[in-house]
């Protein structure tokens, strides 16, 4: 039998309400007791299928998502556990979702999770053993009973997850929205059963990520993310201090003029979220999901029933919600008669890449087509000499090469082919091997705004230069099998030991 808050979703007559709350720091705090007080009235108002409850948001230590989830649980109401990837490795993963299975909470949202940003003495080392797409196959298996063959383990019974994604639409360039699209497609093969939106408020930015989505896989579910905006929290997005969340300079002008309001702005704030819910019910998205800092069950429930209230009317809502990024990239032609999309995707083939190829790239295209590609002049002599070599490890030839070609972080599961010969061990803070992740803005990483460019775009950008740019969008690329740590990847690709199996292909 499906949770309740699946059921809302994949009943096509039923509109899905989920609430967001926030753990925060410690175990019996007044945050802990707001979060279980908002849950105790959620449960009691039927409109509500599910609090959502995040993990470490900010990279900062807190309550953890999934023991505030087991408790609010037994209040009556399902909880929708922030599931991320930046604090435990696969292991500690996968002991979490059994104890998620065993105290019956199945609603996982995967993420790879904010940077870590503070933490006990310091910083915390950064994990990110799994990325999104990895942790969604490794659910999928979970829940087909299968037990990963290299923990050797027998087969466990099936798990009862029900896990979803999320994507930003919210993103300026086209390499950027492409890293994003192409990502999201990898985690819905890879078992998401439904997909939230990053936060934003561009009405016409939600209607692409819904129409993707439903373009792509009809039945799947989707949730608009509907955020009740202070000037604060604008003025920090504004300034890319909350990464992937985008409010542009003319919407925090508006909500600046707000705080003039008697009220200093808290109705029109409620309003403007209320208006969200309305053209998000009227679009098509299956649901929506509230949060906003100290949102209170009263606001939740203004938001709800005034957002009813508008959604027959919804269209007339679209022309307040225009706030594209400067310059920003749509997927599809504009549909000037609503100020949403039409169906045709933008025509992207004469749209000149935004990041040049470097001259690096082209070094290693040349070096792999010629060593490393079966077909390449050396590649016969390459893979006689790996197959035979009797001393793996000495390489430390390859590894300076590779140190100084890309910041070789020695993992011996190379990635370089996968990703235009970047390497997302050294130039990736999150490790990223299947996509970017949400963080990124402008086209600048996350963890490095402008200073470095995300690689997911750098490698959009650089294939699109010799129009392969398509090959980001179907590769999965496994986690890394850390056998093969501080071993010569080389011999690992000639000998079927790394994840790209030529070896193998050759025998
Ligand atoms: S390089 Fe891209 S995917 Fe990696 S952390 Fe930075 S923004 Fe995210």
């Amino acid at each position: 039998m499906n949770s309740r808050f699946a059921e809302s979703l994949l009943n096509k007559n039923s509109f899905c309400v989920t609430w967001e709350l926030v753990p925060g720091r410690g175990a019996h705090e007044k945050s802990q007791q707001d979060a279980v007080k908002a849950a105790r009235l959620a449960a009691a108002d039927g409109r509500i299928h599910a609090v959502t409850i995040t993990d470490n948001p900010g990279g900062r230590p807190a309550l953890s998502a999934s023991c505030l989830g087991i408790e609010i649980q037994k209040l009556g109401i399902e909880a929708l556990i922030h599931f991320t990837c930046k604090d435990k490795n696969r292991n500690q993963i996968e002991s979490e979702l059994y104890a998620l299975e065993r105290a019956g909470v199945e609603n996982l949202l995967v993420m790879s999770g904010d940077y870590p940003s503070s933490g006990f003495k310091g910083r915390p080392k950064p994990v990110f053993d799994l990325d999104p797409v990895q942790l969604l196959d490794l659910i999928n298996s979970l829940n087909n009973g299968a037990s990963e063959p290299s923990a050797g383990a027998n087969p466990c019974q099936p798990t009862r997850f029900f896990a979803g994604c999320v994507v930003s639409p919210f993103k300026a360039s086209e390499a950027e929205l492409m890293a994003q699209y192409y990502k999201l497609k990898k985690k819905i093969d890879h078992g998401a059963r439904f997909v939230i939106t990053q936060l934003g408020f561009d009405a016409r930015k939600f209607h692409e990520a819904l129409q993707f989505v439903k373009l792509y896989r009809p039945e799947l579910p989707v949730i608009g993310n509907i955020y009740v905006l202070p000037f604060g929290a604008a003025k920090m997005m504004n300034a890319n201090q909350l990464p992937g969340s985008v409010v542009t300079d003319r919407l925090l002008e508006q909500i600046d003029q707000e705080r003039n309001d008697e009220d200093k702005g808290s109705g029109a704030r409620l309003l403007r979220a209320a208006k969200m819910y309305a053209f998000m019910k009227g679009m098509g998205f299956d649901g929506v999901h509230l949060g906003g800092h100290n949102l209170k069950y009263e606001q939740v429930a203004y938001i709800t029933e005034k957002g009813e209230e508008l959604s027959s009317d919804w269209m007339k809502l679209i022309p307040e919600f225009d706030y594209p990024q400067t310059g920003g990239f749509y997927y599809y032609e504009p549909d000037h008669a609503n100020g949403l999309n039409t169906k045709t995707p933008v025509n992207r083939t004469g749209l000149v890449p935004e990041y040049p190829v470097s001259a690096n790239h082209r070094l290693m295209r040349w070096f792999h087509q010629v060593f490393f590609q079966p077909g390449g002049h050396l590649f016969p002599l390459m893979a006689k000499y790996y197959k035979g070599n009797k001393n793996p490890e000495k390489y430390r030839l390859e590894h300076l090469l590779k140190v100084i070609g890309n910041g070789c972080q020695d993992c011996g599961d190379c990635a370089l082919l996968d990703i235009a010969y970047l390497c997302p061990m050294a130039q990736c803070p999150k490790n990223q091997r299947n996509g970017a992740c949400g963080g990124s803005m402008n086209g600048w990483c996350e963890v490095y705004p402008q200073q470095k460019k995300c690689i997911w775009v750098k490698a959009y950008a650089m294939l699109k230069a010799y129009h392969e740019e398509s090959q980001l969008e179907n590769l999965y690329v496994p986690p890394v099998n850390w056998d093969l740590y501080h071993t010569s990847a080389w011999y690992n690709y000639f000998t079927g030991r790394d994840h790209s199996a030529v070896g193998k292909k050759m025998e």
